[in-house]
């Protein structure tokens, strides 16, 4: 073997060396740049944490939890709500005179719009658990609490346990009278759950604002829930405390032809309740609200 030979063979070997060098070199550099297909964009604001749904299992067992005694009835909704997740320092009690509210906060992006979802949780009559009335309705805003708790939503919202219902919208008057004449644009609307589970959900209409009652018919239609327009005179709730305030309310509620008979008596028990349907007016009441909060503050004032 000559030297010419020699250099020649090594001058090819560093040229492969090079070659290959070079090759590593090239596929490093592409294996460092961030693939094109980028995952999906960011989700938006409600998107960020999808919202489950509880399951009718979920919503039997808390309404067969109902307190049937009276003493013990605030104390339970507020251990229900931090069975949903509420954190104590978002939970208060509210005295004005002889009643007490129980208000669960949930902050939204602006604090100065504001949304009330309540149902009573007192009763009435003797022998009567209130079960239906309104025990169904205290699971059913705990439930969209639980919802909704880690959804970023607009507007903050807050869930009210009525005290006194049943003596004359007692707890709800209090807190409507407590709004500020000023502040009362800063209240958005409110959403009353009062009985479900006798049948399909309805909008108690001469306790509601119109353009609150078409906002439920049309998130109804969209749910292909069926909801029926009630009129019923001698029948109030809780709405009719911020409806006197210019504040926008809707009452969803379901009293069937019978309902007198199982209201504010012996009655008033948890077999009476049918757990599909309280499901029903449980989802129906979770999109108003997120329609409700979707919407400018101001859409369903006259
Ligand atoms: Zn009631």
């Amino acid at each position: 073997m000559n030297e010419n030979r020699l250099l020649s063979q090594i001058d090819c070997l560093m040229k492969q060396i090079k070659f290959y060098f070079f090759l590593a070199l090239i596929t490093l550099f592409f294996a460092a740049i961030p693939s094109t297909a980028q995952p999906s964009a960011p989700p938006t604001s409600t998107e960020t944490t999808a919202r489950t749904l509880s399951t009718l299992e979920e919503l039997r067992l808390d309404i067969n939890s109902v307190p049937c005694d009276d003493k013990i009835r605030l104390q339970a909704v507020k251990s229900l709500f931090e069975k949903m997740g509420a954190p104590a320092a978002d939970i208060s009690i509210e005295k004005s005179k002889d009643v007490e509210n129980i208000v669960i906060r949930k902050t939204g992006k602006v604090a100065n719009e504001k949304i009330i979802i309540g149902a009573h949780y007192d009763k009435t009559g003797e022998g009567s658990c209130g079960a239906v009335d309104n025990w169904t309705g205290i699971v059913a805003i705990a439930h969209i609490y639980k919802a909704l708790k880690d959804v970023q939503l607009n507007k903050t919202l807050y869930f009210v346990g009525f005290g006194k219902e049943e003596q004359g919208l007692i707890g709800s008057k209090a807190m409507a009278k407590q709004i500020k004449k000023e502040d009362r644009i800063q209240y958005c609307s409110m959403l009353n759950v009062d009985t479900l589970g006798l049948t399909v959900p309805q909008v108690l209409s001469n306790v509601s604002s119109k353009p609150m009652q078409k906002l439920a018919e049309e998130t109804a239609q969209k749910l292909s829930i069926p909801l029926k327009i009630m009129t019923i005179i001698n029948a109030s709730s809780d709405s009719d405390s911020f409806v006197d305030k210019n504040i926008p309310a809707v009452s969803i509620v379901s009293l069937p032809s019978n309902w007198a008979t199982i209201f504010h008596g012996k009655d008033d028990q948890t077999d009476k309740i049918n757990v599909s349907e309280v499901a029903r007016g449980y989802r129906l009441a979770l999109a108003i609200l997120e329609a409700l909060d979707e919407k400018e503050c101001g859409a369903f004032r006259k």
